[in-house]
C-alpha cells in the first residue's frame, strides 16, 4: 500500500475521515496515516506521493492552478497496459478542440519561416556572383 509505482498516477482521490481524524487517499491507493485536518493529510499524502503533475498527456492542458477536487473533475486517469496517465474528461474531443487551433497557429508560422527563408536565399543568389560565375561554367558546359 506504501509502494510508490511511477507507471499509476498519483493525485490525491480523496479524504476518509477517521476517528475525528483524516486520512488521504492516492489515486494509486496509497493511503496515509490519520492527521488532524484535511489539508494536513492532503500536505502529508504529497509528501509521501509527490506533486505529479495535473496535465493533459494529450492537448498539453495544466491544471496545476486547480485544487485536487477540481483536478478529479477535468482530467481521467486512463490505463494503456498498466501504465496510466492522464488526459481530460471528454477526450479526445475536449482536446483537439483546444490542441487544433494550436496546432494550425504552429503550421502557419512553420508556413511563414519557410517563405521567408525561401524568399532570403532567392535575394542571395540573384545577388551572389559565385552563382553567376557558376551560372557561366554550367553555360559552357
Ligand atoms: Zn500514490
Ligand atoms: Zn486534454
Amino acid at each position: 500500500m506504501t509502494t510508490w509505482d511511477p507507471k499509476l498516477v498519483h493525485l490525491v482521490d480523496g479524504i476518509i475521515p477517521a476517528g475525528g481524524r483524516f486520512r488521504a487517499a492516492c489515486t494509486c491507493g496509497h493511503r496515509t496515516t490519520r492527521r488532524a485536518n484535511e489539508n494536513l493529510a492532503v500536505a502529508a499524502l504529497r509528501a509521501e506521493h509527490g506533486t505529479p503533475p495535473s496535465t493533459c498527456s494529450l492537448c498539453g492542458r495544466d491544471f496545476a492552478h486547480l485544487t485536487w477536487v477540481q483536478i478529479k473533475s477535468v482530467l481521467v486517469i486512463h490505463d494503456v497496459d498498466g501504465r496510466q496517465f492522464l488526459a481530460c474528461r471528454g477526450m479526445p474531443d475536449e482536446c483537439t478542440r483546444l490542441y487544433l487551433p494550436r496546432q494550425a497557429a504552429l503550421d502557419a508560422a512553420a508556413e511563414l519561416a519557410a517563405a521567408e527563408l525561401a524568399a532570403f536565399v532567392a535575394a542571395r543568389r540573384a545577388e551572389s556572383p559565385v552563382r553567376r560565375r557558376l551560372r557561366m561554367i554550367r553555360g559552357e558546359g
